[in-house]
């Protein structure tokens, strides 16, 4: 008899999961902490727990987590690791330091459907949603490497903030994604402020709407055009939710989100979409609409884009355009520099054994998005998130 992975619930799936083997839901939230507080993932461990209850979880459970490929360490702190998710498969996770918090950057998808034309995830194509046990599995085996790693002592937490901003469109995984945010909010969770989960996403209309009534966590749209022409070619998914459609969907999330604002992103692109006109435009569309910042992400290029990133002038100029019109605006900073070649590499390494269905043709790099952060362009507080 095959056993269920407990990491593949929120809380209350797991309450229903023992409600369904007549267990209390006290002994579900149990479990749940020390799988999700404590790191513990063997039941004999969980001493607080009946021992005919830790016999018949050996029985008919496990807490697995996925394996892992690869762990690279940059010199600036920044962590790697590549985890196997089977079948020639494999996602990234990247772990950024900062002085004011410790981000996670999670992933949602093996490839990407959306086939954006900047990014190496979208060109692998897609290969499969993530399970909700995947994608909890990254940050439980992040925390607690790092809680080792990083010397904390008990009940120190090592991430403050988690962006699902690794590979794939989580929006896309709705149903997988929702728990897993759940039990990231949770208190007998990981316990993170709605402010400090960020779902990133390239505009999936509907699914914001729902994530708005379900779950609404800090909000990134990936905008990349202030146009519908532009928007349309870089980002395919524009053609079915055009700008419209999507600003309205952020306005109708942020009415679920109060103090809250949508963080735009926008990938600098050579004399594509970082024109000061561009920004003179992006201003028209948003000025006086609804609380928003921009992070401004330069360009990682990978092999047969055929594109490049802007100069940093012109992001300076750019950048400035926003801020005179009032627009918190940051531009991210590339981290684990050292780590991200070689990384790339053997993601691709094993990517090439998939059978995944080629986004676009012509594209060899299974090269991620680099991990970034941002710097300020101008002096304002903070953002709550890397976003
Ligand atoms: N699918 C989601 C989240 C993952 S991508 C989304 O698109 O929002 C996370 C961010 O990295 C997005 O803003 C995406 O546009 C950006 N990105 C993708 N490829 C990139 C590249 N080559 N250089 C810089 N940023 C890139
Ligand atoms: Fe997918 Fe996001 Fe990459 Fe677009 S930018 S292809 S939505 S991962």
């Amino acid at each position: 008899m095959s056993t269920t992975n407990l990491l593949q619930f929120d809380r209350a799936g797991l309450v229903d999961w023992f409600a369904a083997h007549g267990e209390k839901p006290f002994r579900a939230r149990q479990v749940f902490r020390w799988m999700h507080q404590k790191g513990v993932a063997e039941f004999a461990g969980m001493s607080d727990l009946a021992k005919p209850l830790r016999a018949w979880l050996q029985g008919a459970a496990r807490i697995e987590s996925l394996p892992v490929l690869t762990e690279q360490r940059s010199r600036d702190g920044t962590v790697k690791w590549l985890f196997d998710v089977g079948a020639g498969d494999a996602v990234e996770t990247v772990f950024i330091p900062e002085a004011q918090r410790n981000t996670l950057c999670v992933s949602s998808q093996a490839g990407c459907a959306m086939a954006c034309r900047f990014c190496s995830t979208g060109a692998q194509g897609f290969s499969r949603n993530l399970t909700t046990a995947e994608i909890l599995a990254q940050l439980w085996h992040a925390e607690f490497s790092m809680r080792e790693s990083l010397g904390l002592a008990a009940g120190e937490r090592a991430i403050s903030n988690v962006v699902m901003m690794g590979m794939g469109e989580p929006l896309q995984n709705y149903s997988a994604l929702i728990p897993a945010l759940r039990a990231m909010l949770d208190d007998d969770g990981y316990g993170l402020s709605r402010r400090r989960v960020t779902v990133s996403t390239s505009g999936v209309v509907p699914m914001i709407d729902r994530l708005a009534a379900d779950c609404p966590v800090a909000l990134a749209v990936s905008l990349h055009a202030p146009n519908d022409a532009l928007r349309d070619d870089l980002v395919p998914l524009n053609r079915k939710y055009p700008l419209a459609e999507l600003l309205g969907a952020c306005e109708r999330y942020l009415a679920h989100a109060p103090r809250d604002f949508i963080t735009f992103e926008y990938c600098m692109l050579d004399r594509v979409n970082d024109a000061p006109e561009h920004a003179r435009q992006l201003v028209r569309l948003l000025h006086n609409r609804f609380p928003c910042k921009f992070n401004l992400i330069p360009f990682n290029p990978f092999p047969q884009s055929g594109l490049a990133r802007s100069p940093a002038g012109r992001i300076a100029a750019f950048a400035q355009i926003l801020v005179d019109a009032g627009f918190v605006t940051t531009v991210r900073k590339t981290r684990g520099d050292d780590i991200d070649a070689a990384c790339g590499q053997l993601a691709g390494d094993v990517q090439d054994r998939t059978s995944r269905k080629p986004a676009r043709a012509s594209t060899s790099s299974a090269v991620p998005p680099r991990p970034v952060i941002p710097i300020r362009v101008e002096a304002a507080s903070p953002p709550a998130c890397p976003t």
